[in-house]
């Protein structure tokens, strides 16, 4: 039957396969970059097409998403440290 091929990413232009939210490491990345530097919001992008609100409710988040919300939830720890914003 049919293979669970990954669906192209979901940025026009963008020729990968996605991988989250509908979009490929790359394109999630540039994403997630934005969110965590409070530019954006995944309820933005998903509002604006660029990202694919998940379909299934993750009982249990990936590793990554587990590790990352204990990031965002840790006090002190500034990512990328670029200094101020
Ligand atoms: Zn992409």
């Amino acid at each position: 039957m049919t293979k669970n091929d990954k669906q192209p990413c979901i940025i026009p232009g963008c020729t990968r396969k996605s991988c989250a939210h509908g979009m490929c490491h790359s394109c999630y990345a540039g994403a997630r970059l934005r969110i965590v530097r409070g530019l954006t919001t995944w309820a933005e992008l998903e509002e604006a097409g660029l990202a694919v609100k998940r379909t299934h409710r993750a009982a249990n988040p990936s590793p990554f998403e587990a590790a990352f919300l204990k990031m965002k939830d840790a006090p002190g720890t500034t990512p990328g440290g670029e200094g101020t914003a």
